[in-house]
């Protein structure tokens, strides 16, 4: 059953643990932004969080997502897909979301871009980097990150904005450091070879076990929902 105090007090721990391991790591806590992910959820959990003052909200299905888009079509929150999109959904995608952080080819990019415009919206485009080549797990090689900023130049309403990362499942949080560590490499390298860098401010990386190791790194997006929402 839905317990309202203890959601409310999970989600300002997890703030709390937010702004902690920004300070540990020397960085201001508002350059982390925290997505809730609230996939498999209710909508009345989402309310709460909102009503605590939570914004961004992330989702891993698209049709799963638009139900609730449009059951809390009266709160102004920031939808973000984390999940694999299938480029027949880039329309739908598109009108529900704010942000896709799972964007991993340039033909998808290309897609949202144009879907986007139809729809008359801008969209935050994060490219989700598979730096463990596994065959399993979506994602772009790391040599197709600069082919895909290529093409974000040449994207009007999809815009860019940085790399998103899932590492392999580990138990021990500090065995995906060298990931963490490896995607911010990834951008400082693209940066010092001549991308923009604006198309590369954000790292979307770090999950409810591993989000403080994700921002010593440099995360400036983390994705919880376990440690929010509870076990799904
Ligand atoms: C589900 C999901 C999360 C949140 O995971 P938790 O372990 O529940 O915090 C983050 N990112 C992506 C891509 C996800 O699919």
């Amino acid at each position: 059953m839905l317990d309202a105090v203890a959601l409310r007090a999970r989600l300002n721990a997890v703030r709390e643990r937010i702004a902690a391991a920004a300070s540990r790591a020397g960085r201001d806590p508002s350059s982390v932004r925290l997505v809730a992910v609230s996939k498999t959820f209710p909508t009345d959990y989402i309310r709460i969080a909102y009503d605590e003052g939570q914004r961004d909200f992330g989702e891993n299905k698209v049709q799963e997502a638009l139900t609730k888009i449009a059951a809390l079509e009266d709160l102004a929150i920031n939808w973000h897909l984390l999940g694999h999109l299938q480029s027949n959904k880039a329309k739908k995608a598109a009108a529900g979301f704010s942000a896709v952080h799972s964007v991993d080819d340039a033909g998808l990019l290309k897609k949202l871009d144009a879907s986007a415009r139809e729809v008359g919206r801008k969209l935050d485009v994060f490219i989700q980097v598979d730096l463990a080549g596994e065959a399993t797990k979506f994602g772009a090689p790391r040599e197709s990150v600069q082919p895909m900023l290529e093409a974000a130049a040449t994207c009007d309403a999809a815009h860019v904005v940085g790399l998103m990362l899932l590492p392999p499942a580990v138990e021990d949080p500090q065995s995906a450091r060298p990931y963490f560590a490896a995607l911010r490499v990834l951008r400082d390298e693209l940066v010092a070879s001549g991308a923009p860098a604006g198309m590369l401010s954000q790292l979307s990386m770090g999950m409810s076990h591993d989000f403080e190791v994700a921002i010593e790194e440099g995360a400036t997006v983390v994705r919880i929902g376990t440690a929010i929402f509870g076990y799904r």
